[in-house]
Order: C-alpha cells, then structure tokens, then sequence
C-alpha cells in the first residue's frame, strides 16, 4: 500500500469516529473491483485483490443485503440505498474466480470489458469463448471498456467516435446480444467523451469518481467507487457507509 492511500485510510477511518457508521447513504452505490488473483508484479494501484479477501468482501456485501440491497448496475430510480457491482478490463478471473462467488450469493454484476483484450490469447484476459461463459452465469451483464483501452479523453472527435463504435459492435458480434453499457478507460470521461458514448447508443456509463448516484443522475457518468487490493472487510464498509466519499475532491488526477 503507497503511503498516499495509507494516509488517505487513516483520514476515512477517522471520519467514521467522529461520528458512526449510521444508515448507508442514499442512492446507488456502485463498486468497482478490476482482477480477483495473485498479482505476477508490482501492484502499485492495488487492482488485483487476493481471491481469499475478495470472498470476505463477498461475505460482507451479502450481509449487509438488509441495509444495502444487491441491484443491476443502472440509473436509479429511488433514493433508497443499494449496491451494484462491477469489474473492469475483462480479466478471466472474474470468470473464475469473482463469478462463483457472486453467483453464489445471488448478487448481479457488470463486467467491461475491452474487445482487444479478448484477442490477447493465452493471456490474463477472457477470451471469447470465456466471455460467453462470463454472460452465462446467472446476474452477470456485459459492457464496454473501450475497444483498444485507450484514454478517451485524448482522442480526437473522429477516433473517438470510431473506438466507441468498434467497442460496442465487438461486444456484441461476440456475445449475440445488445451492450448498452460501459466504463471509461482510466476513468478519463469529460462531456464531449459522455456525449460520444451516448452518439454510439450507449445508455449507462460508469466512471471511477466515488460517490453514490441518486435519481437524475447523468446515467452516462455513474459514480464508482473502486475497491483495493488492501481494503479489508472494513475498509469496505468504510466505503459502502460513505466514509471515503470526500476521496472524489482528490479525483482530479489519471486513473486506471
Ligand atoms: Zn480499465
């Protein structure tokens, strides 16, 4: 863990003192997690999360079914608190290790995924015959994660239309079915880059800005809120009661 994100648990974690855990905040919450496995190196910003503390994040959103209902990765309707989960960049571990469990406990989830990771053969990432596996499993939906994995943000109007258009059409010659979702690479997304996936038809897009959606949100700029490496079950609390929720005022920077 960097000395940054040490520093920044320590201000979530006091946050909480000063006052209690209370009533989960209103509206959606969305989780983002990316690979459930051994990272093969360094894993500076804590995107892989061993499968064993994956399983008690597991076990921890299921208990709190009552407080924070379990729902699809979509625009809210109400106000009322809920949970959506969601993983980015299409790693096969989602398939076998992440979907198990999530299955398991009846809790649905959203993989984006990028179409050029699934020619990447033999690698980290599902491939197609996998990511038709991955749709298979009961709760699971599929969206795009950009065609190439690219910063959106830097590509100009006519490349940007196209990586939109390549993502969703890959996607969906892959799977036989619509995609209508997606996540911004990085979490890069301005108006113009919202205002493209939407072009493309695109009606759901997740972000990687922390904080939970109430209804009128922008369904194109849905707020996630990513779950690390080193968040233990209590961290994870932490952030589904909304104690890390100030983290988005530091957001300004790349993301993954
Ligand atoms: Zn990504």
């Amino acid at each position: 863990m960097s000395l940054k994100h040490s520093v920044y648990r320590t201000v979530s974690r006091a946050l909480r003192a000063a006052g209690t855990d209370g009533a989960p905040p209103p509206g959606l919450r969305v989780l983002l997690y990316h690979s459930v496995g051994t990272a093969a190196g360094p894993d500076p910003f804590g995107t892989v999360m061993a499968p064993a503390l994956f399983g008690a994040h597991v076990a921890a959103l299921a208990a709190l079914r009552a407080e924070l209902p379990p729902a699809p990765f979509a625009a809210p309707a109400d106000a009322a608190p809920r949970l959506a989960v969601t993983f980015d960049d299409g790693y096969r571990d989602t398939l076998t290790a992440a979907a198990p469990l999530l299955a398991a406990h009846g809790i649905p989830f959203t993989v984006f995924v990028p179409p050029e990771h699934l020619d990447a053969a033999g690698s980290l990432y599902l491939d197609k015959a996998a990511l038709r596996e991955l749709a298979c499993v009961p709760g699971a939906s599929i969206g795009a994660h950009g065609a190439r994995h690219v910063p959106l943000t830097r590509l100009d109007d006519a490349e940007l239309e196209a990586e939109m258009a390549a993502s969703r059409k890959r996607l969906e010659d892959a799977l036989g079915r619509p995609v209508d979702s997606m996540s911004y690479p990085f979490g890069l997304v301005d108006r113009r880059v919202a205002a493209a996936a939407a072009a493309a038809g695109f009606t759901l897009a997740g972000t990687s800005v922390y904080g939970t959606n109430l209804p009128g949100a922008d369904p194109l700029l849905l707020r996630r809120t990513e779950a690390v490496a080193w968040d233990t079950p209590d961290d994870l609390r932490l952030k589904l009661f909304g104690h890390w929720d100030w983290f988005r005022l530091r957001q300004s920077e790349a993301r993954r």
